[in-house]
């Protein structure tokens, strides 16, 4: 992994996402193919226990 960006995003909508959610639910590339903006809470919460209404 070379480049950490500060603000990392999702690969699939665009959005901001934070770096907590990129540790859990990106890939060993850091990307985010999927966030709560484009994806069902339902769908990501399960993945790893992330808050459901909180984003930090
Ligand atoms: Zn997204």
């Amino acid at each position: 992994m070379n480049t950490v960006p500060l603000m990392p995003t999702c690969q699939n909508c665009g959005s901001h996402v934070t770096a907590r959610f990129r540790r859990v639910f990106g890939d060993n590339n850091g990307d985010i193919h999927g966030c709560r903006e484009c994806m069902k809470t339902t769908e990501i919460s399960n993945e790893d226990g992330l808050h459901t209404n909180c984003n930090c």
